[in-house]
């Protein structure tokens, strides 16, 4: 038995030749690291693997994945453990943790920018952003790209630029026999099809390359922020500018409680606000006008739209996601924000069950939707909108009033929906909501694509896409 009180899956003599074989490191039960190692972003996530791998170069995470699959042990992979299921970690099994493996290079003359598995937003941008260049990534900058570019990748550029996954332009992948390979449009093209979207079923990417775009540095982005009682008019104004933005605008409805922000009131810090938040991928002249209607919606009670370096934008938000706490999280694309649903939206705005808890529709279309849909392995393209409710609170006791709450509204918000999920905001939710994440054609495909490349399921821990079957 380990100290942890598990038995101890693997023999430490099996891991002293685990750990012989790395440039890398591998913790266990026992170690002081352990407990900080195992865990990930979402702190309901508690489990105990037989060992965590840090590895530090693809060659280390192949002998990871050998070691695992030799002995038909469960393996999980790890960029930015951000996977709100919690697919950076498992009980009994292998983590193989990339985090180490952050190196970028930018290729300014090509646009171009190789990123290692561990990368997480910060890290990519302040690279990149050095050219005054930089591609779509999440609306926070803690994380990582591998499982945000793999499932698709929603953020502030992504209406003028596409999804992340809509600018990989090639990866190196470890595949479960342990053959490396290369997938772009012209190596292994059908691969390169399911890596944007399929997540991480097919292999481990051990590079990421990326096409750039001229951004900023400095551009015309922010928040504006209203008590949550006057979520009625704001949100139809939201639905107004997203109805008509130029794909250089990209903006989201958040609905949460004030943090003690500088912008914001005392008076208005602990109480629920509803706020208009975007970025405008181009001119800062250009991004004042189209931000305007968004900021003139009756009496704001803070206004923080301001022309500052892009990569300060990409964390602004940080500061209230920090990781540890209890989280569950439910999102579906919406069809459309008719009143019905605004008014859902309006009622849970003044109702949240804890002040670490927000929900958000982002507007989606513009580049996303250009996109052809059996183009990419993500799916549900032409949906206009994306709810995201993230409810987050301290204390495990307190978890079925807030996971309750959560699935009220989820069923409200339901009437608007587009018929699908975003595979990268799915809790552990069962295979029903992983195929709703996909168009038919687009599953069937991804299975046939399981079959070939991981046919005995190795790479499990994501929202497994089943081998297809005779
Ligand atoms: C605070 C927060 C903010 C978020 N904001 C956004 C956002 O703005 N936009 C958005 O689209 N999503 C967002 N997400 C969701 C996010 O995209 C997913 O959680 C994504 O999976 C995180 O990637 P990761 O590498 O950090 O996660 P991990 O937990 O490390 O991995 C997620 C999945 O990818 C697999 N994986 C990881 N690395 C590899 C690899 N190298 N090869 C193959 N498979 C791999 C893992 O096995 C796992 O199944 C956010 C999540 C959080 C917690």
């Amino acid at each position: 038995m380990s100290v942890t009180g598990i038995d101890q899956t693997v023999a430490d003599a099996e891991l002293n030749e685990l750990t012989r074989g790395l440039r890398g490191s591998v913790v266990r039960p026992g170690d002081e690291q352990y407990d900080a190692a195992r865990a990930v972003w979402n702190g309901s996530i508690d489990r105990y693997p037989a060992a965590v791998v840090r590895c530090r170069t693809p060659e280390d995470i192949r002998h990871g994945l050998a070691f695992a699959v030799a002995r038909d042990l469960p393996l999980a992979v790890r960029g930015g453990g951000h996977s709100v299921a919690g697919f950076g970690t498992c009980d009994r099994g292998i983590v193989l943790d990339l985090r180490s493996m952050a190196n970028v290079e930018v290729d300014p003359d090509r646009r171009l920018a190789v990123a290692g598995p561990g990368t997480v937003g910060a890290e990519f941008d302040q690279a990149t952003q050095q050219h005054g260049l930089a591609t779509t990534l999440g609306v926070m900058s803690t994380t990582g790209i591998a499982g945000l570019t793999l499932g698709g990748g929603i953020g502030w550029l992504q209406r003028a630029y596409g999804l992340t996954c809509d600018n990989l332009v090639a990866a190196d992948v470890l595949t479960a026999d342990g053959r490396m390979v290369r997938a772009s449009q012209d190596a292994n093209p059908e691969l390169f099809w399911g890596l944007r979207g399929g997540g991480g079923n097919f292999g481990i990417v051990t590079s990421f390359e990326y096409r750039l775009h001229p951004v900023g540095p400095d551009v015309l982005c922010g928040l504006a922020a209203w008590p949550a009682e006057e979520a009625d008019p704001v949100l139809r104004r939201f639905r107004e500018v997203a109805a008509e933005a130029e794909d250089e605008l990209t903006a989201i409805a958040i609905c949460r409680t004030a943090p003690p922000a500088p912008f914001l009131p005392e008076e208005v810090h602990g109480r629920p606000i509803v706020a208009l938040a975007a970025c405008y991928a181009g001119s800062v002249e250009d991004g004042e006008a189209a931000v305007a209607p968004l900021r003139d919606v009756g009496q704001p009670v803070g206004d923080a739209f301001a022309v500052r370096p892009y990569a300060d934008f990409q964390s602004m938000f940080d500061a209230s996601w920090d990781p540890g706490f209890q989280n569950y999280w439910k999102a579906e694309y919406l069809a459309h924000l008719d009143d019905d649903a605004i008014d859902t939206f309006a009622r849970y705005a003044v109702a949240h069950t804890s002040p670490l808890s927000d929900f958000k529709v982002a507007a989606m279309g513009g580049a996303i939707a250009r996109v052809g849909e059996s183009e990419t392995a993500c799916s549900h393209r032409d949906a206009p909108y994306v709810l995201n409710i993230n409810t987050r609170w301290q204390d495990p006791q307190d978890s079925e009033r807030h996971i309750r709450h959560t699935q009220q509204l989820f069923d409200d918000a339901r009437a608007a929906s587009a018929g699908g999920v975003y595979v990268n905001f799915l809790g552990d939710e069962g295979s029903d909501r992983v195929e709703h994440a996909y168009a038919d054609d687009t599953f069937a495909r991804l299975q046939a694509l399981k079959r070939e490349w991981d046919p005995d399921n190795v790479f499990s821990h994501n929202s497994n896409i089943v081998p297809a079957t005779d």
